[in-house]
């Protein structure tokens, strides 16, 4: 007893590995790849926040220091203004009337003195030069650390070396509503496309450059400086948020990402739609070698028995004679056509197809292919009905290859039609063009197939067609031709109902 045989590898599915190998090759690592660089421009954006954030902090730092350094600059001014005598008593009364008599804020500073042993020394005994002691005082109050609560500034001799420490405070409104309006105004309003705000320690606004609706600023620092101690100064960008420009930048990224994944994909498919096709060339090519051997073998065997039949006198009667020189006739007419195409279609995929063009006149063309073909069309049971339109205009074609294309188009509408025989074959010229129109009421092509069976080798997936042997040439061919002509082919098919081929050329002049 027999069993069954189980296949026991799969068929060899030439899509499924094509699509495994775009899969595998390419789709695979390019979603890799852009799910890595996606990550990568995160990380990307937070870093770049961080060191946005970090630099505004510096920024904020030099400020302080900037603002410190006018400070000074400021104290020295005024303690020039005081004098040394006033500076050496350091008592505030004294400050105060001496900062007065210089037309200046009286109440400018909360401390101001200065420290200079040697110049307080020489101005009580009237010593000019500086004894050892002396020296070691200097140093001792040069290197003692600012007392808490008070800046200090070195204080220059004329030859330019520090001959003591000067000591202030400025008074808090003074520094707040002075020194630091000044220094803001100076340096920042109008200019900088930065905005600055200062508070004080209570959160009460002292200055700021411009207004800040939201109050939302990226960095803030509280001062550390004694005369500006407490305040807070924060900082943000005119126009644009770090976050929101690193934001902005992330999403131009990954819209560029996506553009590339776009275009990748679009790549993919404009390839693997190519390998398709040629997969299927090459299984339409072998079909066509196996339906061609199959085209000439039939007619051949045709042939071969109704002429041996004839030649060995074994016909009963003149009528059955006449029928067989009919089919040795009609096999032979097939044969040829079929040879025919082959040899165009090979001439013209070689580029070697040549025309021989001149003014002709498209009814004794159609004429002479109906006179040749309408006995065997009526004798496979067809009714033929051909309507020529009166004084056709001439056309430019070459009357050979024009016959060959009108003759495809006949040898379909006979081939695919079952039941209903009938074949209406209509000439019409207008609008500078003349129409060869070949309908019948046969299978129909499906409209989903109307463009592809002008594509060489193919035929229609209908189970019916394959019932009709044919090498998938003729459309093409009578494409190739008409083109050549300047003119085209239409096709106006209902599946199950009909088809009309239409050969459109233009009027000899026109085209
Ligand atoms: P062949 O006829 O040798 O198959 P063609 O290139 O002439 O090759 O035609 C290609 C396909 O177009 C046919 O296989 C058939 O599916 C379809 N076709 C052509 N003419 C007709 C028609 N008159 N009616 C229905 N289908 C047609």
């Amino acid at each position: 007893m027999s069993t069954p045989s189980t296949p026991v590898s799969a068929p060899d599915d030439g899509r499924g590995r094509l699509v495994s190998i775009f899969v595998g090759a390419v789709l695979l690592p390019s979603i890799a790849l852009s799910y890595v660089s996606v990550r990568f421009a995160r990380e990307l954006t937070e870093t770049r926040i961080h060191t946005d954030r970090r630099r505004a902090e510096k920024t904020l730092h030099y400020i302080e220091r900037d603002l410190v350094q006018s400070a000074h600059a400021k104290a020295l001014e005024a303690a020039r203004a005081v004098g040394t005598e006033a500076l050496l008593d350091g008592r505030q009364a004294a400050v105060r009337q001496a900062l007065a008599e210089s037309g200046l804020d009286e109440s400018m500073f909360e401390a101001l003195h200065l420290e200079a042993p040697s110049i307080r020394i020489a101005g009580k005994n009237g010593r000019k030069d500086k004894s050892p002691e002396d020296t070691r005082e200097l140093r001792a109050v040069l290197e003692a650390p600012p007392r808490e609560g008070e800046d200090q500034v070195p204080w220059l001799g004329p030859d330019g070396n520090p001959v003591g420490m000067l000591r202030f405070r400025f008074s808090c409104s003074y520094a707040h509503v002075r020194l630091v309006k000044e220094y803001f105004e100076r340096e920042f309003v109008g200019l900088s496309q930065l905005v600055l705000r200062v508070t004080e320690p209570g959160g009460g606004l002292i200055y700021e450059t411009a207004r800040t609706p939201n109050g939302q600023f990226e960095v803030e620092r509280r001062m550390e400086s004694a005369s500006f101690r407490g305040l807070k100064v924060a900082l943000r960008y005119k126009d644009v948020s770090i976050a929101g420009d690193a934001r902005r930048w992330q999403l131009w990224t990954l819209a560029l990402i996506g553009l590339i994944d776009l275009t990748l994909g679009a790549g993919l498919l404009l390839v693997y739609g190519n390998v398709r096709r040629e997969m299927r060339l090459s299984r339409l090519k072998s079909d066509f070698v196996a339906n061609v051997s199959h085209e000439l073998k039939t007619p051949l065997a045709l042939i071969r028995l109704f002429a041996e039949t004839l030649e060995l006198g074994r016909v009963p009667s003149k009528e059955k004679a006449d029928q067989y020189y009919r089919i040795i006739n009609k096999e032979s007419q097939r044969l040829t056509q079929l040879i025919n195409n082959i040899l165009d279609f090979s001439r013209i995929e070689a580029g070697r197809k040549e025309y021989r063009f001149g003014p002709t006149d498209v009814a004794r063309v159609v004429a002479e292919v109906v006179d040749a073909y309408r006995y065997p069309i009526e004798q496979q049971g067809f009714s033929l009905e051909v309507e020529v339109a009166p004084d056709l205009p001439e056309v430019n074609a070459d009357q050979e290859a024009l016959g060959q294309a009108l003759l495809n188009l006949m040898n379909n509408a006979l081939k695919f039609s079952r039941d209903r025989k009938a074949i209406v074959l209509r000439v019409t010229a207008g609008g500078g063009l003349v129409r060869i129109a070949v309908s019948d009421h046969g299978i129909g092509v499906a409209k989903s197939e109307q463009r592809k069976i002008f594509e060489k080798f193919y035929r229609a997936e209908d189970g019916l067609v394959h019932e009709t042997k044919g090498s998938g040439l003729g459309l093409p061919l009578v494409k190739h031709i008409l083109e050549a002509h300047g003119g085209r082919v239409e096709v106006e098919s209902q599946p199950g109902q009909g088809s009309t081929f239409t050969l459109v050329l233009p009027v000899l002049g026109r085209g």
